[in-house]
């Protein structure tokens, strides 16, 4: 009897150790877990702690080191524009590390020198201005028709006399004017003014090129019609695309006769805004869309 009772409580007491290491193991475990999850609290801490751009809805975490490169070369720039230029790509040369244009057939489709427009990309709705509006054979979406119509018969009672030379163009009659400027001008200066084929703004039919009564577009910018346009244009949905003291962001010499179609909600925020197109695009729209 004496003996039952000395094996059962040995194996009572190995139990009991078993089970002790056991509890020993998982805690220590427990206590790596916790210390690896202070350790990636700290980092996140930290990256936050250096990285000022971050604040930003617009701030894109893949881009940190292009924010921090363009800020040792622009010093002055604000965080604001550093993540919008960056985002922009323009830190890099023009016609690089492009991509196929998003919101497709939309009012707020960007396409610049790196947003492109597919070959056969015609958008939906294209119709013909009538002639009281427009030189012959000028096609506009719908929506952007109907309001370059109403936006010209409100100019003509206010005594202006706006009319629509380009709007319109296909991939292909793009490649033949880009050609024809590189031809004669060099492609350095044809890319300051004219778009390469798909990147051009015309092919989403949302863009009007306007004048004084067929007059020469160079000559507009010092015409009544010209400040018409800046005053009004924008309560019919239409923006300046390429503005003056702009052409680092637009990439394009300032056209004072290039109007773009963005509806009349988003023409009276960007207006309000004194961004171009495009800086609106990062900051308010792009990311809304991603
Ligand atoms: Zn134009």
């Amino acid at each position: 009897m004496k003996k039952i009772i000395i094996i059962l409580s040995s194996i009572v007491v190995i139990i009991f150790i078993i089970l002790m290491i056991f509890l020993f193991n998982t805690n220590s475990k427990n206590k790596d877990i916790d210390n690896v999850k202070d350790k990636e609290t700290t980092e996140k801490v930290k990256e936050k702690e250096d990285n000022e751009f971050s604040k930003l809805s617009y701030y894109k975490k893949e881009n940190l080191d292009r924010y921090k490169a363009y800020k040792t070369i622009n010093p002055d720039l604000s965080i604001e524009d550093i993540v919008t230029r960056v985002n922009l790509n323009l830190d890099k040369e023009i016609y690089t590390d492009t991509r196929p244009s998003t919101n497709l057939n939309t009012n707020y489709l960007l396409v610049n020198k790196f947003n492109y427009l597919d070959s056969n990309y015609i958008p939906e709705n294209l119709e013909l201005l009538n002639n009281s509006y427009a030189k012959s054979g000028i096609y506009l979406v719908k929506e952007a028709k109907d309001n370059i119509e109403r936006l010209i018969d409100k100019a003509k009672n206010d005594g202006m006399n706006i009319r629509v030379i380009s709007a319109y163009r296909s991939y292909s009659y793009q490649e033949n004017l880009y050609n024809n400027y590189v031809k004669n001008d060099g492609v350095e200066n044809a890319d300051t003014y004219s778009a390469r084929p798909g990147y051009s703004e015309h092919q989403t039919g949302l863009v009007v090129d306007v004048t004084r009564a067929f007059d020469d577009f160079n000559n507009f910018e010092n015409t009544n019609e010209y400040n018409w346009m800046l005053e009004n244009a924008h309560n019919y949905g239409f923006i300046l695309r390429y503005p003056k003291d702009k052409e680092d962001i637009t990439t394009y010499s300032f056209e004072a006769w290039h109007y773009r179609y963005v509806g009349v909600e988003l023409a009276q925020k960007i207006k309000a805004s004194n961004l171009t197109f495009d800086e609106y695009y990062v900051r308010y729209l792009e990311s809304n869309n991603n």
